[in-house]
C-alpha cells in the first residue's frame, strides 16, 4: 500500500491538479490526457480493482459516481462524457489502484479499442 502511486498523490506525496475532494474521493487530472477533459477519480482507500469491491467498501464507488455529476456539472460537461474503469491486464489497468476516468470534451468512438 505505501507503495502505491495513487495512495501517495491522495496524501499530497506525489504533486496532482486537483479538481474535486471530499472525504470519500480524491480527482484530478490525468497526467497524459487521452481527451480535451480527462479526469481521475479515486477511493480514499486503497482498493486495488474492481475485483476488490464488496459489501464493505461499495459506499466509496457509490460517492465516486456521485463525485462524476458534480465535477460533470461543475465543468459543463453538458455534451456527455465517459467514465472508464480498466480491470486487470486485459483491461489495461496500469495503477493498482481502482480509478474511474472522466473523458470529455471530444467525440468519444465506440467500441473503444
Ligand atoms: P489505467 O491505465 O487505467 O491504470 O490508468 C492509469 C492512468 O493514470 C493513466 O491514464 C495515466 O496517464 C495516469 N497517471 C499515471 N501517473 C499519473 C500521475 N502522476 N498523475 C496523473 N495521472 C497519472
Ligand atoms: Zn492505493
Amino acid at each position: 500500500m505505501n507503495d502505491c502511486l495513487f495512495c501517495k498523490i491522495i496524501k499530497g506525496d506525489i504533486p496532482s491538479t486537483k479538481i474535486y475532494e471530499n472525504e470519500y474521493v480524491y480527482a484530478f487530472l490525468d497526467i497524459e490526457p487521452q481527451a480535451p477533459f480527462h479526469a481521475i477519480i479515486v477511493p480514499k482507500t486503497h482498493i486495488s480493482s474492481a475485483d476488490e469491491i464488496n459489501a464493505q467498501n461499495s459506499i466509496y464507488i457509490a460517492k465516486i459516481f456521485e463525485a462524476v455529476a458534480e465535477i460533470a456539472k461543475a465543468e459543463s460537461l453538458s455534451d456527455g462524457y465517459r467514465v472508464v474503469n480498466n480491470c486487470g491486464k486485459d483491461g489495461g489497468q496500469t495503477v493498482g489502484h481502482i480509478h474511474f476516468h472522466l473523458l470529455a470534451r471530444r467525440n468519444l468512438a465506440w467500441p473503444p479499442g
